[in-house]
């Protein structure tokens, strides 16, 4: 079995299905050295933008992947992730892998970027060739900005934003925030209304509040507790486009038809169900209950665990 030096998976994620991740960074490349980062410390952030690792050897592994995988394989992935051990959008050619996997691979293209090269145009021209694009704002003011994220020193806050605005005028994919919630310096009323207004004047179509799970590069970090993170959810709720398709998490609404969106191809535990929705297991379980009833989802138990699965999926979660 051939070992990938570019690509890591599939590997199922909460939020996005079953995805096979294209590592676009040397560890670890970062243009950021956030203190909540959990790859550790970022040895010196850049805004040099190459071509490393080169893309035609990553283009190369997943056309190996795409010739030596099995059919059915391939039609479970829901993305192809331009992700990795740090910022992919400092990859020269990113947008290369997306015009890829546009022409050759299965499944939806995904970006998870700091945003923090959103202020460049071509940056912005390559990321609208994804489908979805995971964005972070974590912050409401330039001080607040290099706190956080302690940026290389030439990023300003306020130009990142205006590419965020300018993005979502053009860019008719889905678009992902993310806020990571940081106890004693984010997590205010106050100060969340800030991350929460910016977020409202470019309307992306989905918030989810994040906080630490993992060690992290700052080991002051500590992570939100649930009942705060809830609280802030609703405030949080209000800065999604009205059109979105896609319920947020923060909004901490549950739509059927966007649970059974995430579950029908690849059963999902009630518990990381629950964590997806920021509900609690019993209030989820309350709600998949008449779906099972009505025949459009299913509930059933592997070794000890309750999963939820869409009609048609096996009741192995090994499969998926
Ligand atoms: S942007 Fe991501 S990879 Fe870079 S330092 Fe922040 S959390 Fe870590």
């Amino acid at each position: 079995m051939k070992t990938y030096n570019h690509l890591f998976g599939p590997v199922p994620s909460r939020r996005y299905g079953l995805s096979l991740g294209v590592d676009l960074a040397a560890p670890k490349t970062c243009t950021l050295d956030c203190i909540f980062c959990q790859l550790g410390a970022t040895p010196r952030t850049t805004l040099t933008r190459t071509d490393s690792p080169p893309m035609d050897a990553i283009l190369a592994e997943l056309r190996h992947w795409l010739a030596r995988t099995e059919t059915e394989k391939k039609e479970r992935l829901d993305f192809v992730t331009a992700a990795g051990s740090g910022e992919p959008t400092l990859h020269l050619r990113f947008g290369d892998l997306f015009r890829f996997a546009r022409a050759e691979m299965p499944g939806r293209s995904l970006l998870l970027s700091n945003g923090s090269l959103f202020y460049l145009p071509e940056v912005r021209r390559d990321a609208a060739l994804a489908d979805v694009v995971k964005l972070s704002l974590h912050a409401w003011d330039q001080a607040s900005f290099e706190r956080i994220s302690r940026p290389h020193p030439l990023l300003r806050f306020d130009a990142i934003l205006d590419g965020y605005r300018a993005f979502r005028q053009s860019f008719v994919g889905r678009l992902d925030l993310e806020v990571f919630i940081i106890p004693g310096i984010n997590d205010r009323d106050d100060q969340a209304q800030r991350i929460a207004a910016l977020a409202r004047s470019f309307a992306p179509d989905t918030i989810t509040l994040n906080t630490a799970v993992r060690p992290p590069a700052d080991s002051t970090v500590t992570a939100c507790p649930p009942e705060r993170l809830r609280a802030l959810n609703a405030l949080f709720g209000t800065a999604v486009r009205e059109s979105g398709t896609v319920p947020t998490r923060a909004a901490g609404e549950l739509s059927g038809e966007a649970l059974i969106a995430l579950i029908e191809r690849h059963p999902m535990a009630l518990s990381a169900l629950a964590t997806t929705f920021g509900h609690s297991e019993s209030d989820l379980r309350a709600f998949v209950e008449p779906l099972a009833r009505q025949g459009r989802l299913r509930l059933f138990e592997s070794q000890g665990t309750l999963f939820v699965g869409g009609i048609g999926t096996s009741s192995d979660p090994a499969d998926h």
